[in-house]
């Protein structure tokens, strides 16, 4: 008789997001005169920029034409994306990452979910509270985390870490050493980022641990102070306990086209293995690759061109983030994140639990946010709005909170 993966019993409640789904639709069915705006979820609403559009027809004809038709894509990605990511996300920054450590995906949520699987099932996890639930999501179904603990809010097996405003959201270096490290910087949910002294700090305790960093760096174009590293491999050493994740989905909109990629220099270990041919073996058995025209829509980000008109898209959003963040502070928020991040992490008025502000919002002024109990116990009396709506939708949405 087959039988079910018991670890998916674990998993707790339905997805964040479908909870959030789930009300809006009841609310919108019973108020249809109600124009609801969406600041919850975090998915962009520009649309392609134009060089990368251009890349993509040329691709498209490309396939149509037997002397250019392509088929399965090489296992990590076409050499041509994987040398403008060397040359331009790594070289260009200091850090040495040579086009053979890049795999190329379809994106990073695959990407940080599976990259568990090669690792020791027994491996003790550490996550940031609160956290994007994926990292702890996918430890669930492969049974690493342990009973879920309904007085804790989180699994026996798993260390939380918390990040708190005392600690600006960067999680102090637990006691517990773990061997497996989620950090993700620039932060979902709560906007934070880390100097380039603090991510030396856990690089050193890695190093010096044995333990490895799983750093995701979705948001690096977000960043816009100096200080802050855009790749962990900045940071001195990183290459012998780091791996990296990026995406396109929201440094160029491609959340519907899908494109990543996850750096895994050769050198690094855990236990004495090399990490590098134990993935190339995962991705080479389990994944055929980014389609070509996706990955030649990914080499345009990188074309001069491309790269004006992703960072002007980039710069619409974080205009969205100043708005949002001016507006609720001065109207008596407290409020973090924002600056390097499409995200605005904001305490609930008069102490209100996550969930509770959420409704009233949405009832209130119909504006839809993201309740940071979601994302963690230490979300709790937070709330997550973001920066990917429409200006127009922006401000309205803020216009309406101000004056709850
Ligand atoms: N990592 C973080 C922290 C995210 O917030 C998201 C998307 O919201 C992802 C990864 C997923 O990225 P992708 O669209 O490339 O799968």
């Amino acid at each position: 008789m087959a039988t079910v993966n018991k670890n998916y019993l674990r998993l707790q409640g339905s997805y964040l997001f479908s909870r959030i789904g789930e009300k809006v639709r009841n609310f919108q069915s019973e108020n249809p005169d109600k124009k609801v705006i969406r600041l919850g979820i975090g998915d962009v609403t520009r649309p392609i920029a134009p060089a990368i559009i251009t890349a993509l027809h040329s691709a498209v004809d490309e396939m149509g034409q037997e002397s250019s038709f392509k088929g399965y894509a090489p296992d990590l990605g076409y050499e041509f994306l994987r040398n403008a990511i060397a040359e331009n996300d790594f070289k260009a920054r200091g850090c040495d990452i040579s086009p053979d450590e890049i795999f190329v995906s379809d994106g990073a949520k695959g990407d940080c979910s599976n990259i568990q699987e090669i690792f020791g099932s027994d491996n003790k996890i550490a996550v940031c509270d609160p956290v994007y639930p994926v990292y702890v999501d996918s430890n669930v179904m492969a049974g690493r985390t342990g009973e879920y603990d309904d007085i804790t809010e989180g699994y026996k097996d798993v260390i939380y870490m918390p990040c708190t405003r005392e600690n600006g959201f960067a999680p102090d270096l637990p006691s517990q050493v773990p061997d497996l490290i989620y950090l993700c910087f620039p932060n979902n949910p709560t906007g934070a980022v880390i100097t380039k002294e603090r991510l030396q700090e856990w690089v050193d305790y890695a190093r010096k641990n044995g333990s490895i960093i799983l750093y995701d760096a979705a948001y690096e174009s977000f960043i816009t102070e100096e200080g802050i590293p855009h790749s962990i491999y900045e940071c001195e050493g990183a290459k012998e306990c780091a791996i990296e994740f990026r995406s396109f989905s929201k440094t160029a909109g491609f959340t519907g086209l899908r494109l990543g990629f996850t750096v895994i220099p050769k050198e690094l270990t855990a236990g004495g293995e090399k990490l590098w041919p134990l993935w190339a073996r995962r991705h080479g058995t389990k994944y055929n690759g980014a389609p070509y025209i996706i990955q030649k829509a990914g080499e345009a980000c990188y074309s001069q061109e491309g790269r004006a008109q992703i960072k002007e898209q980039v710069a619409y959003y974080l205009e969205n983030a100043k708005y949002i963040y001016d507006g609720l502070k001065s109207a008596g928020y407290e409020v973090y994140g924002g600056v390097n991040a499409p995200y605005i992490w904001l305490r609930t008025p008069g102490n209100m639990t996550s969930w509770e502000f959420f409704d009233q919002l949405l009832e209130k002024v119909n504006v839809v946010g993201t309740p940071g109990s979601g994302f963690g116990p230490h979300g709790e009396h937070y709330f997550r709005l973001t920066a990917f709506g429409s200006r127009e939708n922006t401000i309205e949405a803020i216009e309406r909170i101000r004056n709850i």
